[in-house]
C-alpha cells in the first residue's frame, strides 16, 4: 500500500503544487497514475482515490494530453527516458475548458526518477498555477513599454517596432511610413502657463492622436514634446494625407488651460533595405523643414 503524498490544503501559488507519481513502465493501457497529492485532486477535481490507476492529466486539452502521453510512452518503451530527464511546458487555456481548473496558465514538468517506496523508476508530474506570475509579468512588461504621462508606447518599444517593421518590409515588400510630430513653441507654453499645463497639453494631444489613427497604426511618445507614428501598409501619399488630417484636427482642438496648439510633422515612406538610422535621419530632416517653413505644416522626404 502506498503512503499518500503530502496532504496539506492548497494555499498560495508558490506552494500550491500538484504532484502525481506515474508508472515509469508503460503497459498496453498506457501510462497510469500510481499516486497523487491532495493538490492534484484539487486541481483536476474528484477524490484522490479516484485518480489511482487512472490516465494522468498533464494538460487540459484531451488531444494534446493524449499526444504527450503517447510521446512519453514511446520514449519509455525505447528506454530513452533516463533518471533525471525531464519534459516541461505551460498549459495556457483559451476560453472555457471542461476540466475543473479555472486558471489560465499551468506550468507542468515531468521528471524521470528513482523514488523510495517504488521498485521501478517513476515519472513525477508536478503542476503549478502560474497565472498570478504571468499577470505580474504582463503588467511589468506593459509598464516597461508605456510612457507614464501619456499612456502611449514609449521610445524603447517603438524602436523595437520599427526594427520589426523594417524586417517585415525586407521580407514581404510591404510599404510602411513614419511620421514625426513636434509641438510648436512648446517651450513658451511651459514658460507662460506652467509645466503642469504643458503636461496636460501632451496628454490631450496623445488622446487626439489615438482617436485619429487606425487600430493598426502605432503611436509613441518619442521624447519631450515629440511623437512618432508608424503607419503599416501605408505609402507616402496616404501617410502625408493622414499627417495633414491629424495636424488640422489638432489645430482645431481646444487644449484645456492652453487654448490652441499647433504641431509640425515630417513624413517618410521607408524603402526596402534602408537602415533605421537613415530612416530616422530622413524623417528628422522633413520635420526640420516643416519648422523652418513656418511650423503648423507637414513636410515629406521622398
Ligand atoms: P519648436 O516650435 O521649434 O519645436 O519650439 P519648442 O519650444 O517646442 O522647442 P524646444 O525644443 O525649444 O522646447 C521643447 C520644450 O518641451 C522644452 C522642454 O522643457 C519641454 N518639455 C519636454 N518634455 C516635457 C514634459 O514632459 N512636460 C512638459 N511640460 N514640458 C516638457
Ligand atoms: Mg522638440
Ligand atoms: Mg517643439
Amino acid at each position: 500500500m502506498l503512503k499518500p503524498l503530502h496532504h496539506s490544503p492548497p494555499s498560495n501559488e508558490s506552494s500550491n503544487q500538484a504532484i502525481a507519481v506515474l508508472s515509469g513502465k508503460p503497459t498496453k493501457r498506457g501510462i497510469r497514475i500510481l499516486d497523487v497529492s491532495a493538490e492534484y485532486a484539487h486541481f483536476w477535481g474528484g477524490e484522490r482515490d479516484e485518480w489511482l490507476g487512472a490516465l494522468p492529466k498533464i494538460v487540459r486539452r484531451e488531444v494534446e494530453n493524449q499526444q504527450l502521453l503517447d510521446q512519453l510512452g514511446g520514449a519509455l518503451m525505447k528506454g530513452e527516458l533516463r533518471t533525471g530527464d525531464s519534459l516541461s511546458g505551460v498549459d495556457q487555456s483559451e476560453g472555457n475548458l471542461s476540466a475543473g481548473v479555472a486558471s489560465a496558465f499551468i506550468e507542468w514538468r515531468i521528471t524521470a526518477m528513482e523514488m523510495p517506496g517504488y521498485a521501478e523508476k517513476v515519472l513525477v508530474l508536478t503542476q503549478r498555477d502560474i497565472s498570478k506570475r504571468v499577470e505580474k509579468e504582463t503588467e511589468l512588461k506593459r509598464l516597461a513599454t508605456t510612457d507614464m504621462l501619456t499612456g502611449l508606447i514609449n521610445r524603447a518599444r517603438f524602436d523595437y517596432l520599427i526594427k520589426h517593421e523594417i524586417g517585415r518590409l525586407n521580407r514581404y515588400i510591404r510599404p510602411f511610413s513614419l511620421i514625426m510630430l513636434d509641438v510648436d513653441y512648446f517651450k513658451s507654453v511651459n514658460d507662460s502657463l506652467g509645466h503642469d499645463v504643458g503636461d496636460q497639453v501632451l496628454a490631450t494631444l496623445s488622446k487626439l492622436l489615438e482617436e485619429n489613427l487606425r487600430e493598426s497604426d502605432y503611436c509613441a511618445r518619442w521624447g519631450g514634446e515629440e511623437f512618432m507614428i508608424l503607419a503599416p501598409e501605408t505609402a507616402l501619399a496616404q501617410a502625408v494625407k493622414l499627417a495633414d488630417k491629424v495636424r488640422q484636427r489638432i489645430r482645431c482642438s481646444h487644449f484645456p488651460g492652453a487654448g490652441s496648439v499647433t504641431v509640425s510633422m515630417g513624413v517618410v515612406e521607408v524603402t526596402p533595405h534602408e537602415t533605421q538610422q537613415s530612416v530616422m535621419k530622413r524623417v528628422d530632416n522633413a520635420l526640420y523643414r516643416a519648422k523652418e517653413k513656418g511650423r503648423d505644416r507637414v513636410e515629406f522626404e521622398s
